[in-house]
């Protein structure tokens, strides 16, 4: 369905972004890679995933709370494949503390990563998606997008942020074939979620197991968590025709969360 696409997937080299990258590269995209991590790992990665689909990868090592280095992974992207036709922001960060206790560098790079870095992805993207009259931008928000938690005040601002900057986009994309939307999802065990686990385990004495379950407990009925494969799903659906008119949408895969 995706043959002659590339999409740029940013934080690819883990978790979500890795499922949705996944995803579009079995739908016949090809796919640049971003992220941090081990670079003989990231190698490994990004060529297995395109031997294993038959499509063409890439990898930039761009920092998502630096503008000039997402210009430069952008330029990359449009010399390497001629551009990019499905924008997938997904680079995430997250830190757990009350508002007065939260170190302003944390809250900078928080709203830096997970929320100004889809507005400089989105504004070098759109361009090119316009002149092809295609193109698919796909925002990792989150449950937190929607409702918020104590304790993750910067978190929170960025991804309701994301939601903001998802409409706007979706407005201002709407006489075109360009669509923008945006990805809630619920408690997915990431290394990011796993962090929040072993805090947890840690400070309450229980089991990782135990923690689990708390943490799912709180917050999302199912009891279950989200998988990197059923958010991949959802993004190839953003990017099939029958989403033509899915414009502006934050759409919650979460287990019932923001239902309650
Ligand atoms: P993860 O930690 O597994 O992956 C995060 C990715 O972002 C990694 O590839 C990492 O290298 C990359 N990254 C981090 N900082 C970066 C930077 N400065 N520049 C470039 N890349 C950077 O986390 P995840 O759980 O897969 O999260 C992905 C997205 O999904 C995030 O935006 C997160 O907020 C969102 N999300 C996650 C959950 C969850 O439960 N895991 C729930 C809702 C939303």
């Amino acid at each position: 369905m995706l043959s002659g696409k590339t999409a740029l997937v940013t934080g690819s080299t883990s978790g979500i972004g890795l499922g949705i990258a996944r995803a579009l590269a079995e739908q016949g995209a090809n796919i640049v890679f971003n992220g941090f991590g081990d670079a003989q790992q990231i190698e490994k990665l990004y060529t297995d995933i395109g031997q294993e689909f038959g499509v063409q990868t890439a990898y930039h090592n761009a920092d998502m709370s630096k503008p000039d280095q997402i210009q430069a992974m952008m330029t990359f992207a449009l010399e390497k494949f001629g551009g990019v036709d499905i924008l997938v922001n997904n680079a995430g960060i997250q830190y757990v503390a009350n508002v007065e206790d939260f170190p302003v560098e944390k809250w900078d790079a928080i709203i830096a990563i997970n929320l100004s870095s889809a507005f400089h992805t989105t504004r070098l993207a759109l361009p090119y998606m316009k002149q092809k009259n295609w193109g698919r931008i796909i925002n990792l928000a989150s449950a937190h997008g929607l409702v918020a938690s104590a304790q993750k005040s910067a978190y929170v601002a960025a991804k309701h942020g994301l939601v903001g900057l998802t409409k706007s986009t979706a407005l201002e994309t709407a006489p075109t074939g360009v669509t923008a939307n945006a990805i809630c999802p619920g408690w997915v065990l990431t290394p990011l979620v796993q962090k929040q686990v072993d805090d947890r385990a840690a400070r309450e004495g229980i089991s990782n197991e135990q923690a689990k379950k708390n943490l799912l407990l709180e917050k999302q009925p199912s009891g279950e968590f989200v998988t990197p494969e059923e958010l991949g799903a959802l993004a190839v659906f953003f990017c099939s025709p029958a989403a033509n008119q899915v414009r502006g949408v934050a759409w919650n895969m979460d287990g019932g969360w923001v239902a309650q």
